[in-house]
């Protein structure tokens, strides 16, 4: 009867990136709120960050584990996490090196034994300790249902190996709609990375023997894809978000990935008065997300495009070590009309500030659905990871996107063509611009926030569908107990 009674027992271990981490986090709070008791894991570097998130939290507690140690690899000691690496080429060993955390996670499952561990899909090893102990795994993918579906489909259907060499581009097989793609727009690091490669095979075999997945999207945004992976794909999977919106207030928003709140704080006053002296939806909000890599080619035609395009912007430049990457006496002709954030911004804060009218976007699926979230069209410009996918699902199934014109998939700068200023001034024209498409594209983007915002109000889907795992997960529980 007692454990009847007793609330849910939840351990969150989430990748230390902010992409993961911040959603995750949301996460934790939600499930707190909603009954559960709630950990998370997280290592000494992240540790400020998180306390900071989960100030206003008191119940979830934090767990941290020692970073394991780096000694004989390439990565710099005190790099916890994915956005201080130094450059992409580390991204891989970072990941292998965090599955030496392996036996401390063995350790605290099995002292804490709770009902469910949420861990995210690049910890494939936590899946052994917890079928070792009878925990059931969810995971965290920090995506969509839509990439998910893509990306199993093309697997299932062996599309990419019986793809011609020469073939330019392909269609998703099997999906709602019709979803081509270019081949080059594809991952190419499963086969040619060992390191990644190895990743990815246990990430599948971890797949296999996991619960199911939290998804970070609502029914309403891809109702065709929540029903094709459950009922086409056979797999289990709940609708918990959009997450960002569990962050209330103006403190919980403005300190959204920062460890130090006063000092954020003077910036983000500092930018919200630059804000408000623009007009209603004049704006275009320029970010790449916390961890992609620019060369200095690529940064200045970002800078010429956005003077072309003629528009007002918030542009935050992420991690900058270039000489020269803006041209001549940008900021100085631009002082009035632009804004350039260098280092973290306070992105949902400024996504729903009214002066915004557009974001361009590489795409990352946080970054896509705070988008959405905050009524917004897109300017869609994806990198990497499922950032093509989470294109197409913004430019052709939800018609809230228009696609600046990139082709190649790399993390790397070297590797990918420069996008000229011209493609981005003509992009975020079309997106701010007037007329009947961009005005359609504008009312999509504020009837799926008004969506977004009901799914997760009481009796809202996302509700709901937390609230089923939490009983499904409490009945499990019972089940063993009795
Ligand atoms: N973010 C932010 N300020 C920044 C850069 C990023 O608040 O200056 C947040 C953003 O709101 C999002 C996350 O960091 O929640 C980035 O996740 P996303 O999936 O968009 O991209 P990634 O960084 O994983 O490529």
């Amino acid at each position: 009867m007692a454990s009847q009674a007793r609330p849910l027992r939840m351990l969150f271990f989430p990748l230390m990136a902010p992409g993961h981490m911040l959603p995750a986090l949301d996460m934790a709070k939600l499930f707190a709120a909603r009954g559960a008791e709630v950990s998370i894991i997280t290592t000494p570097a992240n540790a400020a960050a998180a306390e900071l998130s989960l100030a206003a939290h008191p119940s979830i507690r934090l767990l941290v584990l020692p970073f394991p140690s780096v000694a004989g690899t390439a990565l710099p000691a005190g790099c916890e996490n994915v956005s201080s690496l130094p450059s992409p080429d580390l991204e891989s060993a970072f990941l292998s090196a965090l599955s030496a955390l392996e036996p401390s996670f063995d350790a605290l499952l099995r002292s804490l034994l709770p009902d469910c561990v949420v861990t995210d899909m690049f910890l494939p090893w936590t899946c052994r300790a917890a079928e070792r102990l009878g925990v059931p795994r969810l995971v965290f993918y920090g995506s969509n249902f839509f990439s998910q579906c893509a990306e199993r489909s093309l697997r299932l259907h062996g599309t990419m190996e019986s793809l011609p060499p020469d073939a330019a581009s392909f269609v998703v097989p099997g999906l709602p709609h019709r979803i081509e793609m270019l081949a080059a727009q594809m991952r190419s690091y499963e086969t040619s990375d060992p390191v990644f490669a190895e990743l990815f095979r246990s990430m599948a075999e971890a797949d296999a023997k996991t619960y199911g997945a939290l998804m970070n999207s609502f029914y309403e945004l891809e109702p065709d894809y929540v029903r094709y992976y459950r009922d086409v794909l056979r797999r289990r999977a709940w609708h918990v978000g959009p997450l960002s919106l569990c962050n209330k207030n103006a403190a919980e928003k403005s300190n959204r990935g920062t460890n130090a709140s006063s000092h954020h704080h003077h910036r983000h006053e500092a930018y919200s008065k630059w804000l408000d002296a623009r007009t209603p939806g004049s704006v275009v909000y320029v970010s790449f997300g916390s961890i992609s890599f620019f060369s200095a080619a690529e940064l200045r035609e970002i800078a010429l495009g956005l003077e072309a395009s003629g528009r007002a912007f918030v542009w935050v430049v992420r991690n900058e070590h270039h000489e020269d990457w803006l041209p001549e006496g940008f900021e100085e002709r631009n002082e009035k009309r632009g804004l350039i954030v260098r280092g973290w911004a306070p992105q949902i804060l400024i996504l729903n500030h009214a002066s915004v009218g557009a974001f361009l976007t590489h795409c990352g699926w946080n970054s896509c659905l705070e988008g959405v979230a905050a009524g917004l069209p897109l300017v869609t410009w994806p990198l990497s990871a499922d950032q093509f996918y989470n294109e197409r699902l913004m430019v052709d199934v939800l018609g809230v996107g228009v696609a600046v014109g990139a082709k190649k998939y790399s993390m790397k700068p070297e590797e990918r063509p420069v996008v000229a200023a011209e493609k981005i001034a003509s992009a975020v024209g079309e997106v701010m611009g007037g007329g009947a498409e961009a005005e359609e594209r504008r009312a999509k983007a504020r009837e799926l926030a008004a969506a977004a915002k009901r799914a997760v109000e009481e009796g809202g889907s996302s509700y709901k569908d937390v609230g089923s795992l939490i009983e499904e997960l409490m009945a499990k529980r019972n089940a063993i107990a009795t």
